[in-house]
């Protein structure tokens, strides 16, 4: 039995969360609905500004072409952010998801019958769309088609954050205390050590610190960085951006993506072709180098026209068995090491796998 297992009350169990990013939120809200009391730690403010969820937005989509089973699973998954939604969102943050769609360039006829085999065998939603009805949108050379899904859109990832928040401090069974640095955690036991020289046990201890999660457990992982530009559009163009869909696929080589100027936000885009591994979070960066590639990428046409208004540099990481869930780390330690370039979409995943593991019985 484990020493923090002496806290149980019934099936309850007193839970740390160690981070405050989407995966530390959704799961304290998680833990919380269980009946479980819960303890929400974070270095930062809650949620912190530095946390990599903490951005404007992220693509909620579920077409993977060629992978039914993929899509069929990612449907479930939007309709578990719905639920979250329509929990969580309050009349400071307005609705946290918008259905904007999402495009994808399709390159050649065999693209277009995988897209439209793939969203026939799961009765997902698609139309194929012309790209000259997007003519702000680079898209590379002789791509004749694009897959438009309406259901997909954007979450308001830091309005989601921030909703989780507030949600959580109305409930009598959670605690949040921010400012305070996890410098150690004990696999074979409940407890976790601050920087501040004190100490907080649970039952059980979910690690969700995102990619700093290795470093504090000593797990391997990959670390991979990608920077994010962010315009805004001239404005004879600001009301068609606030109308256009998440973009994927496009740029000269079909490796950018934009997500649009969707409720007030700034207009941002990528390309894979800047992610780059790095051996460490602190590692230095030429941050005006890898700008000045995602500028040129060509996702956008005319990009001389718009004002950048700032660009951001982003860490993920993933493990060797592509894994992007909660692993167990000791008999009442969970972490998520590695959430991947798309951990905050499947984070409910995540939470909702580790919360149904969380009793009494399973963790003595
Ligand atoms: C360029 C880029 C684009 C992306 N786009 C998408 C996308 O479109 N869709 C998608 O689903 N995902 C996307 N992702 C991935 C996604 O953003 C992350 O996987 C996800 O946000 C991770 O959430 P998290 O809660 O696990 O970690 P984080 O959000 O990083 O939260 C970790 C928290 O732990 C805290 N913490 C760290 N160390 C300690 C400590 N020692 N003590 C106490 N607290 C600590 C931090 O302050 C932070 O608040 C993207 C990532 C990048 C880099």
């Amino acid at each position: 039995m484990t020493g923090g297992l002496r806290q149980a009350h019934g099936d309850r169990l007193r839970v740390v969360v160690v981070g405050a990013g989407i995966t530390g939120l959704l799961a304290a809200v998680r833990c919380t609905q269980a009946g479980h009391r819960v303890v929400l730690v974070d270095r930062g403010a809650i949620p912190h500004p530095g946390s990599t969820s903490f951005d404007q937005h992220r693509a909620l989509r579920a077409l993977t072409v060629g992978d039914p089973a993929g899509t069929g699973a990612a449907m479930r998954l939007h309709r578990r952010w719905r639920e979250l939604d329509a929990l969580l969102s309050d009349r400071l943050s307005g609705a946290l998801y918008r259905r904007v769609g999402v495009l994808t360039a399709l390159l050649g006829p065999a693209a277009e019958a995988g897209a439209l085999d793939t969203a026939e065998a799961v009765r997902l939603a698609i139309r194929i769309a012309d790209p000259a009805d997007f003519p702000h949108i680079g898209f590379p050379e002789g791509t004749a088609a694009a897959v438009f899904e309406p259901q997909a859109g954007v979450l308001l990832a830091d309005r989601f954050l921030h909703a989780a928040g507030r949600w959580l401090r109305r409930q009598p069974l959670a605690e949040l205390r921010p400012g305070r640095t996890v410098v150690d955690v004990r696999p074979d036991g409940g407890r976790v050590r601050l920087a501040d020289g004190t100490a907080e046990s649970g039952d059980a201890v979910l690690v969700a610190a995102g990619p700093w999660t290795a470093r504090l457990l000593g797990l391997p992982v990959v670390l991979h960085r990608q920077s994010m530009v962010y315009l805004r559009p001239p404005a004879g163009l600001v009301n068609r951006w606030a109308a256009t869909p998440v973009a994927g696929g496009i740029g000269t080589d079909g490796r950018a993506w934009l997500l649009p100027s969707v409720a007030g936000t700034l207009l941002k885009v990528s390309t894979d072709a800047v992610r780059h591994e790095v051996s460490d979070l602190a590692d230095p960066s030429n941050q005006a180098r890898w700008t000045a590639r995602v500028l040129s990428s060509g996702a956008i046409r005319d990009i001389e026209r718009y004002d950048v208004v700032r660009a951001r540099q982003c860490h993920y990481a993933t493990q060797a068995d592509g894994g992007t869930g909660f692993v167990r780390v000791g008999p009442a330690v969970w972490a998520r090491p590695a959430s991947g370039g798309d951990g905050f979409r499947t984070a409910p995943l995540a939470v909702d796998a580790v919360a149904s593991q969380l009793s009494p019985a399973a963790i003595s």
